[in-house]
């Protein structure tokens, strides 16, 4: 029988099973086996390797990752697909499916009890869209023994994770991996592999987790709250966003510049052309100037 992630097979699944797709939950099938086997060479898999995949939907990536793997682990969400998976992922003795929401799941567990004896875990996925960053950041935030990640995502949102300060794309996404995450673009995949064809290109981003983290914070909350409130508005000076971010930041202006300054800070600069570290100066400096306190708003 042909692999699953070929448009033939494909498209007699999808007939066979009376599948239609959902839009609103990102399902958009990868019928390319050469991107599936490139993306892989890269993850470097083996059979001490266990894998967690977010979204099976059919099957097309979790079939190329059982052949490789020792163990596969997959969340998927729409209860319609588990007839479909235990159709196609027949042939394979390696692989469990989890039919629940991923932000919701006790990853945790599910890793300690199913991975037990495998060298590493790292997570393979082609990520529903609609909630890229979401599922990142609930795997990176929550500490995990995951090692790698390797993961699909619509193209500008992997250009965030992965920039530079003083680019276009940077901003406090790309802050907050780069805090967990050594992170790069390992490539670029055309709309036209999938189907239903997605609007945008895709990107496959690698994630290699820090064993330290990059800078040293005790409160990551407040730490992030201070890097995304600085891009609130892009073409403002760091100082400008700050004055907005803090409680009564017009009154308190000139603490506002001093706490920057004593950061080393040109309060002029604005958000996209400060570095980590230097964010994390600030964070340690505030500190300092106990009349400074973030706005109690979402920010
Ligand atoms: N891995 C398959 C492939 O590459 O062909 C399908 C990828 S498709 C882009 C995303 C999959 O994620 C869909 O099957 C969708 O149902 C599933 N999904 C969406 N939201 C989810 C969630 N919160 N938790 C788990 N799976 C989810």
């Amino acid at each position: 029988m042909k692999d699953i992630a070929t448009a033939g097979r494909t498209k007699q699944v999808l007939k066979t099973h009376g599948f239609d797709v959902k839009k609103s939950l990102g399902q958009n099938f990868i019928v390319d086996l050469n991107v599936i086997n490139s993306v892989l060479d890269k993850a470097d898999i083996g059979t001490q390797t266990g894998v967690i995949e977010v979204g099976p939907g059919i099957g097309s990536l979790t079939e190329q990752l059982a052949k490789r793997a020792g163990k596969v682990m997959a969340f998927e969400i729409d209860q319609r697909l588990i007839p479909v998976l235990q159709d196609t992922l027949s042939p394979y003795d390696n692989i469990t499916i989890i039919n629940g929401d991923i932000l919701k799941a006790d990853i945790d567990r599910a890793i300690k009890g199913y991975f037990e004896g495998m060298e590493e875990v790292i997570v393979v996925a082609n990520l529903p869209y609609y909630i890229t960053t979401p599922i990142i950041m609930n795997f990176l935030e929550q500490n995990l023994p995951i090692g790698r990640y390797y993961v699909m995502m619509q193209k500008e949102v992997g250009e965030r994770i992965s920039a530079l300060p003083d680019t276009k794309s940077y901003g406090s996404l790309s802050i907050a991996i780069d805090y967990y995450t050594n992170a790069r673009t390992v490539q670029i995949v055309p709309k036209t592999v999938f189907m239903p064809n997605p609007n945008v290109d895709s990107i496959v981003v690698e994630m290699v987790k820090r064993e330290k983290k990059k800078v040293e914070i005790d409160d990551e909350a407040l730490f992030f709250r201070l890097t995304r409130t600085a891009f609130a508005q892009r073409r403002k000076t760091i100082l400008n966003n700050y004055i907005s971010a803090f409680e009564n930041g017009k009154q308190l202006k000139n603490e506002i510049k001093e706490l920057l300054e004593s950061a080393g800070i040109d309060p002029k600069r604005r958000g996209e052309s400060l570095t980590i570290e230097e964010y994390s100066g600030i964070y340690h400096e505030l500190k300092n100037f106990s009349a400074l306190k973030l706005r109690n708003r979402q920010a």
